[in-house]
């Protein structure tokens, strides 16, 4: 997707602090961190959001959930964090490329 901007950021078009890539996932720090990590972690492949995913991406969402563990604990966060997909603009999605946030440490917010 040529006008996303999350697809400039993996092409490298855009820069951003990444923080761990693989073959499916590219994971990066938000630029408005809202906790002391705030981390986004996105499928290479552009899906606009969790509406619009195939059951031929089921495997691809287990991925990203089940590193989530392994990340926050790469981030120093022994004891927990927050896992936040917002989908759809009522949901308070702003980019639409799929990403799941991960937060956590000092600063967590609540759902307020
Ligand atoms: P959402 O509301 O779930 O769509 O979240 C989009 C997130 O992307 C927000 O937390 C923004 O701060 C973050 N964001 C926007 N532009 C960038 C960028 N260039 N680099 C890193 N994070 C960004
Ligand atoms: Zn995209």
């Amino acid at each position: 997707m040529s006008d996303c901007l999350f697809c400039k950021i993996i092409a490298g078009d855009i820069p951003s602090e990444t923080v761990y890539e693989d073959e499916r996932l590219v994971v990066f720090r938000d630029i408005n961190p809202k906790a002391e990590v705030h981390l986004l972690v996105i499928p290479r492949q552009h899906i606009a959001s969790l509406e619009e995913v195939t059951p031929e991406q089921d495997a691809l969402l287990a991925h990203m959930l089940r590193f989530m563990p392994q990340l926050a604990k790469s981030q120093g966060l022994e004891d927990g964090f927050r896992t936040i997909i917002n989908t759809g603009k009522e949901g308070g999605q702003i980019i639409f490329h799929l990403h799941m946030h991960l937060l956590g440490g000092k600063d967590l917010p609540g759902f307020e």
